[in-house]
């Protein structure tokens, strides 16, 4: 092995160890998107409990506003601050980032 061998060979442990710490962040990411799935799940499904209870609503009518909200998205204005699909038009904030929307 020559010096532009060990050379060659340092520079490649140096990119492997990158890309094991890149590969960890990215697990990080993953399990916490995870998690923060998991928690919109609970919070989405307590909602929908207290809707059908409170407000005497049906599954039916539920899965029909999600196709319909399903519907809008395609053709909704991005908001300015985040770029993504404004959920509700005319509210007075963006539903993803809280960008005001007025003005
Ligand atoms: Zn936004």
């Amino acid at each position: 092995m020559d010096i532009f061998d060990v050379f060659v060979h340092q520079n490649l442990q140096r990119q492997i160890a990158e890309t094991r710490r890149e590969g960890a962040k990215t697990d990080d990411l993953v399990d916490e998107l995870v998690t923060r799935m998991e928690r919109l799940e609970t919070v989405n499904a307590a909602l929908w409990s207290l809707l059908k209870q409170k407000l005497d609503l049906s599954d039916d009518e539920m899965k029909g506003a999600i196709r319909l909200t399903r519907e809008r998205a395609h053709t909704a204005p991005s908001c300015p601050a985040c770029g993504r699909k404004l959920l509700v038009r005319n509210a007075p904030n963006c539903s993803w980032c809280g960008e005001s929307l007025i003005g």
